[in-house]
């Protein structure tokens, strides 16, 4: 369908992720799921959600109601499931209430992940069965749900209600596959089929579940377009690239998009003032509000640095290490928020110490602060090694922050760098995965900071780039059509 074609036949959709916002979010993928949906329904497709119910889902605070319970079949016997419900906004979402698996603080981290969202695939399954809701495509998002496509095309091939359903699959990152042994083809009652790779050395003896998905979904799709032909490379394929490549025709990068009912510093909840592209000058009262809440010295002139994320070596935090104080040097103030690795945590919070006028670090997870730093720095830091998409640059443009990035992945489809002939520019790019490169960027930030009104500008570019799911969302119904074709056999 091309862009912009209204949409004649509603699609019916059922999204299975382990993260879903508002109710459970460690990263990315918990964004995208709070909003594709929503961008979908209002495409007109019938699009709902599930997602495992974990126990620090509040009932109360969501609304949620029980629809009842049924047995699910999993490996010898059954397990029961309390099937509840809620509406985020327009969207239906169904949560999955087990005690053994689910009744858990943590969203990951367990010796039995595997087992656990083998069992909430199944569960989700048996539960649109139970509602006897047939949806025409199940997209998957990520290795927790990955198993689905497969099943779809063995246990559930011959059945009437799930025959004709065809399924997508979404990678958000291709460095967690969910990687497990042979007793989880046991679990998933597969295991007569065997393993499946004996091209790939690495992969001939283990189950993994994000290459299940690559291999049997109907349609691949992954989180932008530059990402989409990187990981086809061994330097970006996670040793999937060969199974990739074998694919590639039903592979399609489309770039997220971000939530502007979430993210709009006209309306955001938590910062201190309300300003848009035509108020910038009131952003500067965010900036100050800021440095008195991370204990910085209140100083308007002074550029902020500030990096959100997972503090990983995915994000470019080893870059990082090598040149903050030499950036620090440079008199500006930065802000750090993230969690992850104990040696980025012990690192980090070496440099607070050692400069308390100038860095502030804060190791927790934490929405309110982060929409804060977005709306009170200056530069954001994001010079990843490899970025599937990327949401924190996109964020921060529209918050007037602007971002310092390296042209990988989604960084590279979304932020143009400044060129100062031209005065055209969202940002400031390097390529080479290099600190010095990464400092050579900071610098040419820092001095284009001096000049005030091109700064603006820069700003106000970010801020008038479209990154709501508008166009991408209409992309993700041409794929779901595709998808069926395909599942016909056309
Ligand atoms: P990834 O999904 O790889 O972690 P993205 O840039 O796609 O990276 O998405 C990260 C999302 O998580 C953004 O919404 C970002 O603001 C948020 N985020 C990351 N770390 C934190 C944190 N420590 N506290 C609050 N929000 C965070």
């Amino acid at each position: 369908m091309p862009d912009g074609a209204p949409v004649d036949q509603p699609l019916k959709v059922l999204m299975t992720a382990a993260e879903v916002v508002p109710f459970a979010k460690t990263g990315g993928l918990a964004d995208v799921m709070g909003s594709l949906p929503k961008a979908l329904r209002q495409l007109g497709l019938d699009v709902r959600v599930a997602m495992p119910k974990y126990g620090r889902i509040d009932d109360a605070r969501f609304n949620l109601e029980t629809i009842g319970t049924f047995d699910v079949p999993f490996e010898t016997g059954v397990e029961p499931v309390t099937l509840k419900h809620t509406m985020s906004g327009p969207v239906p979402v169904y949560f999955i209430d087990n005690a053994r698996y689910f009744n858990r603080e943590g969203i990951y981290g367990y010796a039995d992940d595997g087992e656990r969202f083998i069992f909430f695939c199944r569960a989700a399954l048996e539960a649109v069965r139970y509602l006897n809701w047939q949806p025409d495509i199940i997209h998957c998002h990520d290795w927790h749900t990955a198993i689905i496509p497969n099943w779809l095309k063995t246990i559930y091939r011959a059945d009437e209600f799930f025959a004709p359903v065809a399924s997508v699959y979404t990678i958000h990152n291709l460095a967690y596959q969910g990687v497990f042994g042979y007793r989880i083809l046991e679990i998933a009652g597969i295991a007569e089929y065997g393993f499946l790779y004996p091209q790939i050395a690495e992969l001939a003896n283990v189950v993994d579940l994000m290459g299940r998905g690559i291999i049997f979904a109907d349609m691949i799709t992954t989180v932008s377009e530059t990402y989409a032909r990187e990981i086809l490379t061994p330097e970006y394929g996670e040793k999937l690239d060969p199974l990739l490549r074998d694919r590639k025709e039903r592979l399609v990068g489309i770039l997220n998009g971000i939530d502007y009912d979430v993210y709009d510093p006209r309306t955001d909840p938590y910062i201190a003032v309300h300003y848009d592209v035509h108020t910038l000058d009131r952003r500067i009262e965010n900036k100050i509000a800021l440095q008195r809440e991370v204990r910085l010295p209140e100083d308007p002139a002074v550029p902020v640095l500030a990096a959100i994320s997972r503090l990983t070596d995915q994000k470019g935090f080893d870059l990082v290490a090598q040149i903050i104080e030499a950036v620090l040097r440079q008199g500006v103030q930065f802000v750090l928020l993230g969690t992850g690795d104990q040696h980025y945590h012990h690192l980090f919070s070496r440099i607070a110490s050692a400069y308390p006028t100038q860095a502030a670090v804060f190791l927790t997870f934490n929405t309110p602060l982060a929409q804060r730093i977005y709306a009170g720095s200056d530069i954001f830091l994001m010079p990843s090694r490899f970025e599937p998409c990327g949401l924190g640059q996109m964020i921060a443009m529209h918050y007037g922050s602007v971002p310092v990035v390296r042209k990988t992945g989604g960084l590279a489809d979304t932020v143009q760098d400044f060129d100062p002939r031209t005065g055209r520019g969202t940002g400031f790019v390097f390529i080479r995965y290099d600190h010095m490169d990464l400092f050579a960027a900071i610098i040419r930030a820092l001095e284009t900071y001096k000049y005030r009104d091109v700064w603006r500008s820069i700003q106000v570019q970010g801020m008038q780039q479209d990154f709501s799911w508008n166009r991408s969302a209409r992309k993700y119904v041409e794929v779901y059509h595709k998808a069926l074709q395909y599942h016909r056999g056309k």
